[in-house]
């Protein structure tokens, strides 16, 4: 059945000339587009996406047979599309297209978008573009669909000294009259509608690093190319690290990086143009923490991942955008675990791992893979299951095949399908021929059902007893199961692949091993140990590898959350790893140290906080409070959690005095270690009064790299003070704080333990202005902060009042989102005594 969604296939394109034309002042555009068809039977109409266009007219010609006028364009809102009438009727054979239109360039951060700029010659305009998923539509009507794929010959016209960028390199330049340019790119590969892009402004680009024959540039603001190295240089490594990996050469002619003021997701890897936020690009290493560096260090890795395996290959549909980014994720792990093996990159992929099985724990989990018909089903597909999931699943695949068995199997998939589209087991197929391997049954269970399996250990006669059941957040179960690929390891023998079936399976250990079960944490599993197999293993954490340490305090974390444990003998264990030297690990301890500090009041808090002060002050002052200049990277930024969590958390007068000095030096440009000056922000947000405050918001005018804005911009809603919250929360919509980033402002004001509940009562408020001025797709992040609101009436209220306003772009993870809640607020019913009784003195 025709999908109604789905254009139909009579008539497809092979080639687009689009000339546009933005009039940066007006904020508008004009365009024309030749588009090269193959009409494959007789028609009478042509239907195309359009959306948000003017399509002033329209025709077709063929050598053959002559020109047919369009009598009549019908729009279709709903569909987003426009049906061109033909005069007469189209034989079958090749015929072109020709369109003129206009539109605007919009403030919504999609389709052919506005951004601006302010510096002392006064506001500047940048026509830019966001096309994924299905935004294409917005600026040029085209055939909005990734498997139609078409060359596109791209000519921008703008005023002179201008710059002006698309896919491929400039080519010819050549005046238009009236101060304005004619610019022709050379064509692009064969590719989807959703890769195209223009960049238009007044911007500085870096000289062309020579990658081997690629040129490498980076585009920003004028004035910023001193924070352009670390990204270039993350860029130039990445570009060879996939050539030789994947085995194919770059697939077009040239990278240029852009760093865009405004820009709603993170990157996008439009093919030769990649797009990027600022703080994702632009950075300063010497005034970065190493989390800030690997997050720019990841994007640069996974958009140009994308390069091949999304540009070259691609998905025929959206169904497959789950691939696409899983797949990138997981490449720029293993792309900046070989830049900077120093990072562990796989030891702190377990945080987004752990949030990815938080989500997929719940009952309103989904599967990674669904059928996708409308856009909004599309934009739904990106979140923490497509992403985090996906590359967690082909991590695991990988671990089990072994790393060039699995390298194979992508060589093989990419070069047998370059330049076309795929389904998922079209890879699973390659991998497959390979390997050897079943990894199509395999993983299609691991993509067709929701959920993951809780894999209980008990030491048997000739072994450890494996079974399975799916976790569940609820503590309850159902009757899902799963062939797993598993490591086991005994921490005194060797380390061996199992693939644990749906029965008990039986892995070979002598009597009284010490076995990790998924060694190396690389399996998507979660772990319970019984009849004494965990007390072997915590009496050897130091041969634990730091992800297996962590995944043994995730996996007790998430039995408290289901029900399986008391939080208290969480904070018990806690005590077992105040030794520890991972940053990974101590994140997650005071994360769940941080969910109990939200359900005590009073003197019970106040042991609380003396119990964390307990455990971090020993490790900190281990650490020592300064960093050294040949410490790790990774050393640094523990020292950051650490100050944070005894300062936050621990409310220690020490910690707030140490990061006032350090908060002070760094604001006033002294140099203070990334990590701590970081940490210290928060710390004084969290301390800090209506002085402070101020210096904050000059702090985040006045800061010289997109982090150090960052860090004063979201530290406005730690601050404790209901006025100073208003005041954070009123600027979200004025001109201080940019639309990208208003809804994180109050995803942390809802998370602000003390003011949540009035951030709360402002956003239902003022809802009907948020979604007036704030990108949609972000809504999600701007109600994500409701889920820490775990009082039985604020889940009430929140399931009320979001039945009346859905999120229909973000559906599922608006139910995640509540289910989470309700899962945090019987958290709060069960730990709450039993916290109390613990910290009763
Ligand atoms: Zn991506």
């Amino acid at each position: 059945m025709q999908d109604r969604y789905r254009l139909p296939r009579a008539v497809v394109p092979a080639r687009y000339d689009l000339v546009l034309e933005p009039d940066l002042e007006a904020a508008t555009f004009a365009g024309t587009a030749e588009i090269a068809v193959e009409v494959h039977e007789r028609v009478d109409e042509i239907v195309v996406n359009a959306l948000d266009l003017t399509i002033e007219k329209a025709s077709i010609r063929s050598d053959g047979s002559g020109d047919i006028r369009v009598s009549d364009v019908t729009i279709d809102e709903e569909l987003q599309r426009a049906t061109l009438t033909l005069e007469s009727t189209a034989e079958p054979g090749s015929w072109t297209l020709a369109l003129t239109f206009r539109g605007d360039l919009n403030d919504q951060l999609h389709g052919f978008y506005r951004s601006t700029y302010t510096d002392d010659d006064g506001t500047h305009t940048i026509a830019t573009t966001q096309f994924e998923a299905a935004d294409a539509r917005r600026a040029f009507p085209c055939w909005d669909e990734p498997d139609l794929k078409a060359v596109f010959g791209i000519t921008l016209v703008v005023p002179e000294g201008v710059v002006a960028l698309s896919n491929g390199p400039e080519v010819a330049r050549e005046p238009a009259g009236d101060g304005r340019a004619r610019v022709r790119f050379a064509d692009t590969m064969s590719m989807s509608t959703y890769l195209v892009a223009f960049v238009v402004g007044r911007l500085e680009i870096t000289e062309p690093i020579d990658v081997d024959g690629v040129p490498l540039r980076l585009v920003h603001l004028p004035g910023k190319g001193h924070l352009s190295k670390f990204a270039l240089e993350a860029g130039e490594f990445s570009l060879r690290f996939f050539t030789d990996y994947y085995g194919i050469p770059y697939p077009d002619r040239k990278v240029d990086f852009v760093a865009l003021p405004d820009f709603a997701q993170g990157a996008m890897e439009n093919t030769g143009l990649i797009t990027y936020r600022e703080s994702l690009l632009l950075v300063d290493p010497m005034h970065a923490t190493q989390p800030e560096l690997e997050d720019i260090a990841d994007v640069v890795a996974h958009e140009l991942a994308h390069q091949w395996f999304g540009n070259l290959v691609t998905m025929r549909w959206w169904n497959g955008i789950w691939l696409n980014e899983a797949f990138a994720t997981f490449m720029a792990l293993l792309t900046v675990d070989a830049w900077r093996p120093d990072w562990e990159r796989w030891t702190s992929f377990g945080r987004y791992n752990t949030s990815a099985k938080e989500v997929d724990a719940l009952r309103s989990t989904r599967a990674v893979e669904y059928p996708v018909h409308s856009p909004d089903d599309a934009s739904g597909m990106f979140d923490v299951l497509t992403y985090q999931k996906g590359a967690a699943i082909l991590r695991m695949l990988e671990r089990y095949l072994g790393a060039d068995r699995f390298r194979d199997g992508i060589r093989l998939y990419l070069a047998r399908h370059a330049y076309g589209n795929t389904e998922t087991h079209d890879l699973w197929h390659a991998i497959e021929e390979s390997s050897g391997e079943p990894v199509r049954r395999i993983m299609d269970q691991w993509i067709w059902q929701g959920g993951y399996p809780l894999l209980t250990a008990s030491p048997a006669d000739d072994g450890i007893s494996i079974e399975q059941h799916r976790f569940v957040a609820d503590g309850g179960s159902d009757h899902a199961v799963w062939d797993v690929p598993l490591r086991v390891r005994a921490l005194d023998g060797d380390e061996t692949s199992v693939l644990v079936p749906a029965d008990a399976t039986m892995a070979p250990a002598s009597a009284g091993a010490a076995v990790v079960v998924n060694a190396g944490a690389s399996s998507f599993v979660r772990v319970r140990y019984e009849g004494g197999l965990l007390e072997r293993l915590t009496d050897r954490l130091p041969e634990l590898t730091p992800l297996e340490r962590y995944g043994l305090v995730d996996d007790h974390w998430a039995a408290v959350t289901s029900g399986a444990a008391p939080a208290t003998e969480f904070v018990a264990a806690a005590s077992r790893f105040g030794d520890d030297d991972d940053l990974a690990v101590w994140q997650l301890l005071l994360h769940g140290l941080g969910w109990c500090d939200r359900f005590l009041e009073g003197d019970h808090r106040e042991r609380l906080r003396a119990f964390v002060r307990g455990l971090v002050a020993p490790a900190m002052d281990r650490l020592g409070w300064e960093a050294d200049a040949d410490e790790p990277d990774r050393t640094r930024a523990l020292r950051g959690a650490l100050l944070q969590g005894l300062g936050v958390l621990g409310a220690d007068p020490n910690a707030e005095s140490a990061a006032r000095v350090f908060e002070a030096e760094a604001r006033a440009g002294k140099p203070v270690d990334a990590s701590l000056a970081a940490a210290a922000v928060n710390v004084v947000a969290f301390n800090g009064d209506a002085t402070d405050y101020e210096h904050f918001w000059t702090a985040f005018r006045e800061s010289p790299t997109p982090q150090e804005q960052y860090r004063y911009l979201f530290a406005l809603p730690l601050f404790r003070d209901p006025e100073l919250l208003e005041r954070t929360l009123d600027a979200t919509f004025g001109d201080d704080i940019r639309s990208q980033d208003a809804p994180f402002i109050f995803m942390y004001a809802m998370i602000n333990r003390d003011l949540g509940e009035r951030a709360w009562a402002a956003l239902r408020s003022r809802w009907d202005e948020t979604q007036e001025r704030f990108p949609s797709q972000l809504t999600i992040r701007l109600v994500d902060g409701t889920r820490y609101l775990t009082k039985p009436e604020q889940v009430a209220e929140a399931e009320a009042f979001f039945a009346e306003h859905p999120i229909p772009q973000s559906a599922k993870m608006l139910e995640q989102m509540l289910e989470r809640q309700r899962v945090a607020a019987a958290l709060r019913e069960r730990a709450t005594p039993d916290l109390e009784a613990y910290f009763s003195g």
